[in-house]
């Protein structure tokens, strides 16, 4: 399965905030075993997210939404998204009682404007939200003869975040066919990526269908991420073992460390041993 996150906000544009929702979505789909194969970014305007919804779905078979589902409005996702999959939007009198109870629970009066966050495209499920006020929202429509899956989440980290976790992992989680990816990344030092790629040498052999490898150069050194899919983690791994062993073949002492460990980590033993 392949995903496109969609990231929706001015404020995202102008790097007044940091999108911290697609990387975050981008580590949790990751683990789920779903390639994340586009991210995009839009200001609060539907034809921007119309587009980009198009763009999406060309490219995948799920796209997650985040933020512009709110009260005020300069929030547009849920017109651009009803509008886009020409589904009327509805007041669902469900969300509108929740709304009304939570504002009560305040000892304040609900805002008119909150009938915005209660509407519904039709054919549309409502994915409850736990900790905030606009709910999620799911799609399974059909596209070019395939599948595709869209779910729309508030742009408030800790809202889209609970929603994710609550509602849409494990939806994603009972797809057929599921396959795990795994990563592990090997830390290098002391030689510049160039030349760690030239006593690499040509890896295609073990490069076989879903095995990838990334240079992330860094002022510490090197990082390498090994990648692979498989009908499970552990069959996922085992993939990276030969990768493993023919890069530690290769660049010998360079090779430090696995994962998170810290060159500082490696001396440390280094002293110890000796
Ligand atoms: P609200 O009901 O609060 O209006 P919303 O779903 O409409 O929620 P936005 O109005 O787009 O969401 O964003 C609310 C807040 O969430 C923003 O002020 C911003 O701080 C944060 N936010 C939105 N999008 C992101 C993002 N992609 N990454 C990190 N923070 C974000």
């Amino acid at each position: 399965m392949e995903a496109t996150i969609l990231t929706v906000g001015d404020e995202l544009l102008i790097g007044q905030v940091v999108d911290t929702n697609a990387a975050w979505l981008g580590q949790r789909l990751d683990a789920l075993g779903i390639a994340v194969v586009r991210g995009l970014t839009v200001g609060d305007d539907a034809g921007a997210i119309g587009a980009a919804l198009e763009m999406a779905l060309a490219a995948s078979d799920l796209v997650l939404v985040t933020g512009g589902i709110g009260p005020t409005d300069d929030d547009r996702t849920v017109d651009a998204v009803a509008r886009f999959f020409d589904a009327p939007l509805a007041v669902d009198p469900e969300i509108l009682e929740r709304l009304a109870a939570r504002w009560q629970r305040r000892g304040r009066a609900m805002p008119a404007n909150n009938r915005r966050i209660a509407r519904v495209p039709e054919g549309f499920e409502v994915l409850p939200n736990p900790v905030g006020s606009a709910p999620g929202l799911w799609h399974r429509a059909e596209r070019d003869g395939r599948a595709r899956l869209v779910a729309v989440l508030p742009g408030v980290p800790a809202e889209m975040k609970a929603i994710f976790d609550g509602e849409v992992a494990p939806r994603l989680e009972r797809r057929p066919g599921r396959a795990a990816r795994v990563h592990r990344t090997l830390r290098t030092a002391g030689v510049p990526e160039s030349e760690l790629a030239e006593r690499l040498g040509d890896f295609t052999d073990l490069l076989t269908e879903g095995v990838g490898l990334a240079s992330l150069p860094s002022v510490g050194g090197v990082r390498l991420r090994l990648s692979a899919s498989g009908p499970d983690a552990g069959a996922a791994a085992r993939r990276l073992d030969a990768l493993e062993a023919r890069i530690r073949e290769r660049a010998g002492e360079h090779v430090y460390g696995v994962g998170d460990d810290p060159l500082e980590g490696a001396v440390g033993r280094l002293l110890r041993r000796h």
